[in-house]
């Protein structure tokens, strides 16, 4: 595995492996990887010649209250796993080769990028679309792997591709979990032994909106409420949101209708860790 941090010479080197007609598939981290990162290698390892990762913790998707110097940065363990996974490039590049200064062009979401997580975290998304766009250009994938974790984000991205005539392939990741249903991310180690447990309450209450479901409750609005309680009556855990999308639009649903799609999105709080999830549901 070659490590690079520039990213003319990445550039160059995916110039290379276009020439010789190699498959490039991408996965975009912020690193301290773990087993979520660790399948979108795998998924990406499956469907492409080439694997490029990469590392980097992007300022101007975290607002002025967030936690971008706490944000975890194992950068040698990181080395290991992605070596060991079978990375064959690590694109790790310094804030300042990506935001040189001077820098002033950023993208716009739009309406997509103002709801759920963009609300609580105005500008985040206009920042990922940013990062991921310059980092499309830096890597020049014809696949890109984004986890279903980060479903908004994954939305979003779908649209950035589709808006601005991009020719790369999404390709979407199911959820790694924990054993006790815990979607798996960097930011769990800020939980405690005991809220980890408590934070199980997530995914049970995903199951549970899923059985409402199949039990023919069509009214989202409902199952939405009785997740919340769930949730909320759970010591030490709230919620700060709860809401069913249309799985294409990612618009608010309230009523479902037979055969459709929807997704419940779930923000809540486990002691002071916010922590996101969600599940596909069809109807
Ligand atoms: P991050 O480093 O948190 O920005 O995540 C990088 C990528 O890994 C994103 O596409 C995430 O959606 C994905 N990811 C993070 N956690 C998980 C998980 N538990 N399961 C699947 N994908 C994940």
């Amino acid at each position: 595995m070659q490590i690079i941090t520039e990213p003319a010479e990445m550039q160059v080197i995916a110039e290379k492996l276009r020439l010789n007609r190699q498959l490039i598939g991408v996965i975009m981290t912020m690193g301290a990887l773990h087993e979520g990162h660790l399948s979108l290698v795998k998924l990406a390892r499956e469907s492409a010649g080439t694997v490029i990762l990469t590392i980097f913790v992007n300022p101007i998707q975290f607002g002025p209250d967030e936690d971008l110097h706490r944000y975890p940065r194992p950068f040698e363990q990181d080395v290991a796993l992605a070596r060991s996974a079978g990375v064959d490039y690590l694109f790790a590049p310094e804030a300042s080769s990506i935001y040189p200064d001077h820098f002033q062009t950023t993208l716009q979401c739009g309406k997509l990028g103002e709801h759920f997580e963009g609300k609580q975290r105005p500008g985040h998304f206009n920042g990922v679309a940013t990062i991921v766009s310059k980092l499309f250009n830096i890597t020049k994938p014809h696949r890109a792997i984004f986890g279903e974790k980060d479903a908004q984000q994954l939305a979003i991205i779908r649209q950035l591709v589709t808006d601005l005539n991009m020719d790369i392939t999404i390709v979407p990741a199911p959820i790694v979990r924990e054993e006790n249903g815990l979607a798996v991310s960097s930011r769990n180690i800020y939980l405690s032994s005991d809220e980890r447990h408590k934070a199980g309450i997530i995914y049970q209450v995903l199951c549970h909106a899923e059985k409402r479901m199949a039990g023919d409750e069509k009214n989202l609005q409902s199952i939405a409420q009785e997740v919340e309680e769930m949730i909320s009556s759970t010591p030490g855990c709230r919620c700060d949101y709860v809401i069913f999308v249309d799985e294409k639009s990612f618009e608010l649903a309230e009523k479902a209708e037979q055969g459709r799609e929807y997704r419940l999105l779930i923000a809540a709080f486990c002691g002071n860790v916010r922590l996101i999830d969600n599940v596909k549901i069809r109807a």
